[in-house]
């Protein structure tokens, strides 16, 4: 069976783009048919400037959202990441193995250093080992596939690198793994910037959709979205970027294709109600289940526990492994 890892950091309100980008995928398909952990990647939240208190509340939001958004702790591991130790003994033999050129080269270190700056921050150092640290969260599990949003795939594509060039200097130890992205809505865009991507750590509140909006702030939040010049709907995300993330929001949220989506509509207008409505009719049921889980905070946390448990016994002989392997005497 498949092993799958994948990993959501605490940086902010969970959105749209999470789920239809990751999460989805993870409850509906990967926990069925493989064997599959999910964290919340709590220490990647420390990256960049926070407000501990903030990450707390939001790795616990963010743990319960997962179990709303259809995890189940019997088919798969839901864990936060800092209850497990294996992560960060891994992080620095990988940190031994990566270069600095390698992990500047990194888009999302680049656009964050520039927004930490621009806020008036300094840039973390971790910002940059970041990727090590990913690399260890999924080299540690043996994982084959990591199902995340497009966005994510260059930090996959180096811890394969790290995974191929450890396995060839100290023996095989690492299991190479691979991004799977979704076929649609694999980056969803700001809803009112749509050349950028919707990030939970982004600024701008009315361009993203969060999971827990009420549907009246989602149906205002869609039909504002900056669309592009021209009249007719069709799919062409260079040419009509704002049109082509909202065909590619209601074909992940109807099961549609975008581009058979665009012949249906003829005006802007109805595809923003139809979308507002899919939108709202997929959010429903994880917001109803999160309410749920909101009134058992014992069941959340026995979830975590017991995740923990599990995947610490799943990481130790690969870490112990690759600390054999890079020359590490072995604890008597
Ligand atoms: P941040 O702004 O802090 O980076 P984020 O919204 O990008 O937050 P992450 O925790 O970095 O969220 O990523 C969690 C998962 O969600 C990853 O698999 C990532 O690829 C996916 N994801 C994030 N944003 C989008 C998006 N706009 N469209 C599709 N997938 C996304
Ligand atoms: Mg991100």
């Amino acid at each position: 069976m498949a092993r799958v890892f994948s990993g959501i950091k605490p940086t902010g309100h969970l959105t749209l783009g999470n789920y239809l980008g990751a999460m989805r995928r993870w409850a509906d398909v990967d926990q069925h048919r493989s064997d599959a952990l999910f964290c919340i990647v709590d220490l990647h939240a420390l990256t960049v400037d926070h407000d501990p208190a903030r990450v707390r509340r939001l790795s616990r939001q963010g743990a319960t959202l997962l179990l709303a958004s259809g995890l189940d702790p019997e088919l798969c591991t839901v864990f936060v990441q800092s209850h497990v130790g294996e992560h960060t003994r891994l992080s620095y033999v990988l940190e031994c193995v990566a270069t600095d050129g390698e992990m500047r080269r990194m888009i999302q270190y680049k656009e964050k250093s520039v927004r930490e700056r621009a806020r008036g921050g300094s840039v973390r150092l971790s910002l940059l080992t970041y990727p090590a640290l990913m690399a260890a969260d999924i080299l540690a599990y043996g994982a084959d596939e990591v199902p995340v949003g497009d966005d994510q795939t260059q930090h996959v594509e180096l811890t394969r690198d790290l995974a191929v060039r450890f396995n060839q200097r100290y023996g095989h130890t690492f299991v190479v793994p691979r991004a799977t992205p979704p076929a649609v809505a694999a980056r969803v865009m700001n809803l009112q910037d749509p050349t950028s991507k919707m990030g939970k750590s982004d600024d701008s509140g009315p361009g993203i959709v969060y999971l827990l909006d009420e549907p009246d702030v989602v149906r205002k939040k869609v039909m504002r979205a900056v669309t592009d010049s021209g009249q007719d709907v069709v799919y062409d995300r260079e040419a009509r970027p704002g049109v082509a993330n909202l065909l590619e929001i209601l074909a992940a949220c109807t099961g549609g294709n975008p581009a058979a989506l665009g012949g249906v509509y003829e005006s802007y207008g109805a595809l923003k109600k139809d979308t507002a409505e899919a939108v709202v009719e997929v959010l429903r049921p994880v917001q109803a289940r999160h309410k749920e889980l909101c009134a058992d905070p014992v069941y959340v946390e026995g979830v975590l526990r017991d995740g923990a448990e599990k995947a610490r016994a799943m990481a130790r002989p690969t870490v112990d492994a690759a600390y054999r392997a890079i020359g590490l005497l072995e604890p008597v």
